[in-house]
């Protein structure tokens, strides 16, 4: 940044973003230009060419000067059919991103605190802060497993308005187990969300606990599993009462009408979904037990990525030379906790394999 002279005439200094955002830097992923991208957990294939051809169709009908369907109906029907519950009880936006923003925006806010549990998710804390909401860190246990004792300590510390839990949590791959989730369900004093954006990778899903009552909601995203991240489109299941106050804050028409669309056409095609999902956890098998022939630590993934550390080589180095052979996994090495792990994104098996033999060059 340079200093604030006026352009040329102007005698106004420039206006000052809002304080509280002055200390924050924004989201970071970087997109370099390698062969082999395995960094940001997308699907490694894209959806089924019959998909694209039927979501032809449906957009060359829509009516581009009018409004879309505000309450997006035919979508929601269709997510809610996915989970058996009704459509009230279904909100979706633009991404995931979207709808956790929208949830923050609802039952954040100044005066009221989120609660994460590192490391997790950096979009929760991210995004409770853009909102004016305030961020109560807890720690999970060394081995990333979340630690009831200090979830209780944190929940009586600050009350928080919302409690945030992700499932598998990214980026170590973990599973929060069935029992930890009800715990923090019964115990928490505000909103439990339960970020489930790979959810259908994992052996049980918090959507059991979603119920007319109970303020917990189940957030998913069309980004991974549904090889769907170009559309940008996300949703949570919860409580009616919940959503209605969801479709207050949210900007009206936000949901456009090909998107409407792509969603709903998608879910059309859920079995080829469960057979590229069942596919990559069989591929993530494979990935895993290669690793552990190599001098590296290996989380167990329930998700569509590996978090690893290498032993002997700092994480950043190893990084470095893995770019250097065109190869693109996520650097954690620098993350707070996270001190010198690397997460790679289950591909395809040349992808992986391409990835594998690079590491075991780097590594020995
Ligand atoms: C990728 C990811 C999301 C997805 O966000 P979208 O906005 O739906 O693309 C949400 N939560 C977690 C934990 C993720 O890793």
């Amino acid at each position: 940044m340079t200093a604030a002279t006026p352009p040329t005439g102007g005698t106004r200094a420039r206006p000052e973003p809002r304080a509280d955002l002055a200390l924050m830097a924004g989201y970071h992923s970087p997109q370099l230009d390698v062969r082999t991208r395995l960094n940001t957990n997308e699907a490694p294939g894209p959806p089924p060419s019959a998909f694209v051809d039927r979501l032809a169709d449906v957009v060359a009908e829509v009516a581009w000067h009018r409004y879309p369907d505000r309450s997006y109906r035919a979508l929601r029907t269709a997510i809610a059919d996915q989970h058996g519950v009704a459509p009230d009880q279904v909100f979706a936006a633009n991404g995931s991103n979207e709808v956790l923003q929208t949830v923050c925006l609802t039952y954040g806010g100044p005066g009221r605190t989120a609660a994460v549990f590192e490391p997790t998710y950096a979009l929760h804390s991210h995004i409770a802060r853009i909102t004016g909401t305030g961020v109560a860190v807890g720690e999970r246990a060394g081995d990333f497993s979340l630690d009831l004792t200090e979830v209780r300590r944190v929940l009586d510390e600050v009350s928080p308005a919302i409690t945030f839990l992700c499932s598998p949590n990214n980026p170590t791959g973990m599973v929060e187990p069935e029992a930890v989730v009800r715990a923090v369900a019964d115990e928490a004093p505000g909103l439990v969300v339960v970020d489930e954006a790979y959810g259908q990778f994992a052996p049980w899903s918090a959507l059991e606990l979603v119920d007319g009552d109970r303020p917990l909601v189940v957030t998913r995203t069309f980004s991974k599993t549904w090889s769907m991240a170009a559309a940008r489109l996300g949703y949570l299941v919860g409580p009616a009462w919940l959503v209605a106050e969801l479709d207050k804050v949210v900007l009206p028409y936000h949901l456009d009408a090909v998107k409407q669309a792509a969603g709903t056409v998608a879910l059309e095609f859920v079995d080829d979904m469960r057979a590229r999902v069942a596919h990559i956890v069989e591929e993530r098998g494979r990935v895993t037990a290669a690793l552990a022939d190599l001098p590296v630590d290996v989380w167990p993934s329930g998700a569509n990525f590996v978090l690893f550390r290498p032993r002997e080589r700092a994480g950043d180095q190893v990084w470095k030379d893995l770019v250097d052979r065109s190869v693109l996994v996520r650097n954690c090495a620098s993350w707070p906790r996270l001190d010198g792990c690397l997460r790679v994104t289950i591909g395809t098996q040349e992808d992986d394999d391409t990835f594998l033999s690079a590491l075991r060059e780097v590594l020995t």
